[in-house]
């Protein structure tokens, strides 16, 4: 075949395909502890319906208990089986003795003096994570910013997090742990239903790591977080933001229906190859197809773009009218983050008058450009800001820890 032949939706689906079984053959590699304590009890949060299930049956309980634990450990953030009132005392100290109901604990929180606030949370083997709950500056709600890995293995020139490397993948229970414990510190238990306001009203998977590089626990805990009898948080409420890792788009796009946010921050190729580097991977032309192939885009639910200024790198003019062309045709908003200045790192954030002057072109073209301004910028917590000082155990290391 000639090589200017356009290849065909075939060709792109086996080749993503045997791209998405690489991806998560290493993500695998990363994999986390398995989430039991120390005295051999397994922990229930993370489970899906179906697994919860399992565990009871193995312990010699019926299934249909599971709808009852769901229900507490979900909608009532109950943690202690003896407060379960709806389930009696003897079956409450088995449930003690075989499980727990647990969360990542709290190592530090900090309140911004625009009520931002950054959680850093331990997990069972040590390693540290960083949350972000952003309030609503006018209305009682608010985005919670979670992780999704310890660390990351792409190195955008850009991100803090990128100078730490991936130490390990975040678990189900970790993920949907971090968005339990932050509703702890603000008491919004039981969970809201329907249509009532609540404090932590969306999520944004926009902390530490990739998501698309951890998608079976990123999608398990989603689903956990949007299951009616429980959280019962919308998928549109939902938002995962990507570098990029197209072959995995698709997946996310058709199982869980969540609003997607492009990290894009450049609109040539030679500039996005070194500002985020899996551009060498997957190249804008391939980004930009996926998002038109991603199922949950509609008017109403439009694609993010989100876009870095950095001061005389990606600011100019003619980026702007080039960010419009390549998001034609496409429900698309753009989100203009003026650059989060972090120890080490020489870029600077876009003038205001370049702020106003390349959000003034995309408005114009039909598009909304808020300008993000940073929010707890005061505590580290702002956007590309969060890093731990987790590191992955070297291997001789944990060899000995283990021998
Ligand atoms: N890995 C995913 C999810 C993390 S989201 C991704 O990259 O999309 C973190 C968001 O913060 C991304 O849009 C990222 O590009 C942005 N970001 C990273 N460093 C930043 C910085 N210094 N200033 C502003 N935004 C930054
Ligand atoms: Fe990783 Fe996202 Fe940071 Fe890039 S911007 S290093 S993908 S967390």
């Amino acid at each position: 075949m000639p090589s200017s032949a356009p290849v065909s939706s075939d060709a792109v689906n086996a080749l993503n395909e045997s791209e998405r079984k690489r991806i998560e053959a290493k993500s695998a590699l990363f994999a986390p502890p398995t989430p039991v304590t120390e005295d051999g009890r397994r922990e229930l949060v993370g489970l899906s319906r179906e697994e919860l299930a399992e565990v009871l049956t193995e312990i010699g309980e019926k299934p249909f208990r599971a709808k009852q634990l769901w229900h507490w450990i979900y909608h009532q953030g109950v943690t202690d089986f003896s407060r379960m009132s709806t389930i009696a005392r003897p079956l409450q100290a088995k449930l003690e003795k075989h499980f727990i109901v647990g969360r990542p604990s709290l190592t530090t929180q900090q309140t911004s003096k625009d009520d931002t606030r950054k959680f850093l949370f331990r997990f069972r083997d040590g390693q540290e994570a960083e949350t972000v709950y952003i309030p609503d500056r006018r209305e009682d709600r608010g985005a919670v910013c979670i992780s999704s890995q310890v660390g990351c293995t792409l190195s955008c020139t850009f991100c803090h997090t990128g100078t730490q490397k991936l130490v390990r993948n975040l678990g189900a229970a970790e993920i949907v742990g971090q968005f339990m414990a932050a509703r702890d510190s603000y008491g919004e238990w039981p969970s809201p239903k329907g249509d009532t306001p609540r404090l932590l009203s969306t999520i944004v998977l926009m902390g530490m790591g990739e998501p698309l590089y951890n998608y079976e626990n990123v999608a398990k805990a989603m689903k956990i977080i949007m299951d009616g009898e429980g959280i019962a948080l919308s998928r549109r409420r939902i938002t995962l933001s990507t570098s990029g890792v197209v072959p995995m788009m698709d997946r996310c796009g058709d199982e869980l229906g969540i609003n997607l946010a492009i990290s894009l921050h450049a609109v040539r190729n030679d500039l996005r190859d070194q500002l985020v580097p899996l551009n060498r991977k997957y190249p804008i032309e391939e980004l930009m197809a996926a998002c038109h192939r991603y199922p949950a885009a509609s008017n109403s639910r439009r694609i993010t773009f989100e876009y870095i200024m950095i001061r005389d790198v990606n600011d100019s003019d003619a980026e702007a009218r080039e960010l419009v062309r390549l998001i034609r045709g496409l429900p698309a908003k753009v989100n203009l983050i003026p650059f989060n200045p972090w120890p080490g790192s020489d870029f600077r954030p876009s003038t205001r008058e370049r702020l106003a002057s390349f959000a003034q072109i995309v408005m114009d073209a039909g598009y909304a450009a808020p300008i993000r301004m940073p929010r707890g910028k005061d505590i580290l917590a702002a956007c590309g800001q969060l890093k731990t000082q987790s590191e992955r155990k070297r291997q001789a290391e944990s060899r000995r820890n283990e021998a």
